[in-house]
This record gives C-alpha cells, structure tokens and sequence, in this order.
C-alpha cells in the first residue's frame, strides 16, 4: 500500500508542483484548499504525513498544526510545515507545535520529497499505550513492560527481534509494512541487513505464535501486515 501524504495549500499551483514530485516517488496525495476542508476529510481517513502551508484562508497553519497534535490518534501522522515565512520565531514555535520538519518557500521540491521521506522513517516509532499492553483480536497479548508475548493467556518464548517486529506490526493493524521499514525500527537504517532476514524472523514468530500466527499476513512484494 502506497503512503499517503495530504497538502493542506492554498496556492494550486505550488500544491501541483508538490503533488507531481511526491507521486513520482511513490506516493499518494491529496490537497486540499483550507483547514477546514482537511480536517473535515481525517475524520474519514489518515495520511500519514501532511505538509501544511502556514499561510491560507481559513485557519492559520500553525492552529491547524497544533490541532492535529491535540489528537493522539494523530501520533503517527507526521507534519512538515512549508511556508514563505522565513522567520526563525515560526520555526521554532512550528516545531514546538509538534511539527516533525520545515520548509520554507521558495523550496526544492526534490528536498521537499527527502524531508517527506525522512520525517517517515522518523514517525515510526514506538507505540504508545496504557501500561504497555497491547491486545490483538482477543488471543494475542504484547505485554512491553514485561517482555511478554501471550497466546490465549498463556505466555510463549520470542526472541527481542521477534518480540519488535510483533510489537510494530500491531501497533498499526491492517498497514503493511515493507521488509525496509521493519529493518530500520529493529536496527536503525544505517546498518545493512539483508531484507530476507524478516522473513526468517516472521517465519519463527509464526510457528511460535501457534494460532495467532495467523494474523501476520504476508503482501506480495511489499511486506507485512498484522490482520484477522
Ligand atoms: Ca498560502
């Protein structure tokens, strides 16, 4: 599944310009002309990076930020605030809003699409829940505190890679994720490992899981998802 990157801009052009460089690099977008339009439409779907323009009609960029931030059902939706205003006050009241990264115009949008995919690999960290249990379909049990995989209550022995590798396939049930994104939660993206080592670690993560193995849905040529 492509990621998706909504433009909130209230200029066409420029969000033309944007769209036509991030869906040349795989991506799938969507603008939209005001605040409001935005976020009448995330009630309905999740992108999961917006770049927003500080500047527009209906809101300022930097409420619309600052909105998305008060959600926490918004914590994986990464925001790169693109904006002619240069100063370094907006920056930093920007960052401290919670945006992931800036721009200011006039801007590359070859850099504009590295920033996009930078502040990507960066969104996907640990998940954040109550106590550090998560629960998937009622049989499998992640307990992060104490390390602890259970199947139908009773606890199975996985690996630290096994157990991270279920730990962010469950915080996102339904996306896939690539062999390369995994890699880079486990390891961090600067060491090298051979994509099929997933596989090898998925496969032992299934036999241990008995049942619940199921779940772990293999997508063809993309990656993992964890489904029922
Ligand atoms: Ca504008």
């Amino acid at each position: 599944m492509k990621e998706q990157v909504y433009i909130v801009e209230d200029e066409p052009d420029i969000a033309e310009l944007i769209q036509l460089h991030l869906e040349k690099s795989g991506y799938k977008t969507r603008h939209f002309i005001s605040g409001a339009r935005f976020f009448e439409e995330i009630k309905k779907s999740h992108p999961n990076a917006v770049i927003l323009d500080l500047m527009l009609e209906d809101m300022d960029g930097l409420e619309i930020c600052k909105r998305i931030r008060s959600d926490p059902k918004n914590n994986d939706m990464a925001v790169i605030i693109l904006t002619a205003r240069a100063e370094e006050i907006d920056k930093i009241v920007g960052l401290e809003l919670g945006a992931d990264d800036y721009m200011t115009k006039p801007f590359s949008p070859k850099e504009l699409v590295a920033r996009v995919k930078a502040v990507l690999r960066r969104s996907l960290k640990t998940p954040e829940t109550t106590h550090g249990i998560m629960h998937f379909a009622n049989i499998l049990t992640l307990d992060k505190g104490k390390f602890q995989v259970l199947v139908h209550g009773k606890p199975v022995e996985v690996t630290t890679t096994e157990f991270k590798i279920l730990e962010i396939l469950i915080s996102h049930p339904g996306w896939v994720f690539s062999r390369e994104k995994i890699l880079d939660y486990i390891w961090g993206y600067e060491k090298a490992v051979i994509d099929r080592t997933i596989d090898v670690h998925i496969r032992h993560l299934r036999e241990k899981l008995g049942d619940a193995g199921a779940f772990i849905k293999n997508i063809r040529g993309i990656g993992y998802k964890m489904e029922e």
